[in-house]
């Protein structure tokens, strides 16, 4: 039996504590998944909270990991550490010590009452294009059919973002 093998791709962010350690400790974690390998990550950004008002920074970045994880099971995997690492779910967009989102998994597209992919707001969020745009340019989104860069450059004008941690 072969076992596929997914390139998929998840926004890290956190604006509570310690917030860069918790990316990458959050990358550690996916790392020692079953079936998961880590195996890029963009600089680690700070920016603005979107949608919200009086929170603090936060903290971005995007990974790229293989996985021979289903989309269910990789979203359960995710959920787990970020329980494990303390995140309480309150109201929607409450701050967070790790919020991990899929954004894209393979070309897949899926909808349900869980899990949508691709992330439902990749194309509108510059903190997540942002640094995907540096791991996968020319990766074509497969609802819009458009690639990351073009996404990226379509975006409303506004200056970059500093770097806290450069890609490694
Ligand atoms: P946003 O989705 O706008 O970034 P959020 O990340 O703050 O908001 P959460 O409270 O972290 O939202 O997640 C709520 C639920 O979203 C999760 O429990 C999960 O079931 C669901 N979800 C749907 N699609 C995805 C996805 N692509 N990645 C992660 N979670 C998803
Ligand atoms: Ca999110
Ligand atoms: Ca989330």
């Amino acid at each position: 039996m072969t076992v596929e093998l997914s390139t998929v791709y998840v926004g890290v962010g956190s604006n509570l504590g310690d917030k860069l350690h918790n990316c990458t400790t959050s990358l550690q974690k996916i790392n020692q998944l079953p079936g998961c390998e880590v195996t890029a990550c963009s600089d680690i950004i700070k920016t603005e909270p979107e949608g919200v008002t009086g929170q603090d920074w936060y903290a971005n970045c995007v990974a790229e990991i293989k996985t021979t994880r289903t989309p269910f099971q990789f979203l359960k995997d995710l959920l787990a550490i970020e329980y494990d690492m303390g995140r309480v779910r309150t109201k929607r967009w409450e701050s967070r010590i790790i919020d991990l989102d899929i954004l894209l998994f393979g070309q897949a597209i899926m909808e349900s009452d869980n899990l949508t992919i691709p992330h439902r707001l990749l194309h509108k969020r510059r903190f997540v294009l942002e640094p995907l745009v540096q791991l996968a340019p020319d990766l074509v989104h497969p609802v819009l059919n458009v690639s990351i860069r073009q996404l990226f450059n379509e975006l409303p004008k506004e200056s970059s973002a500093e770097v806290l941690k450069e890609e490694t």
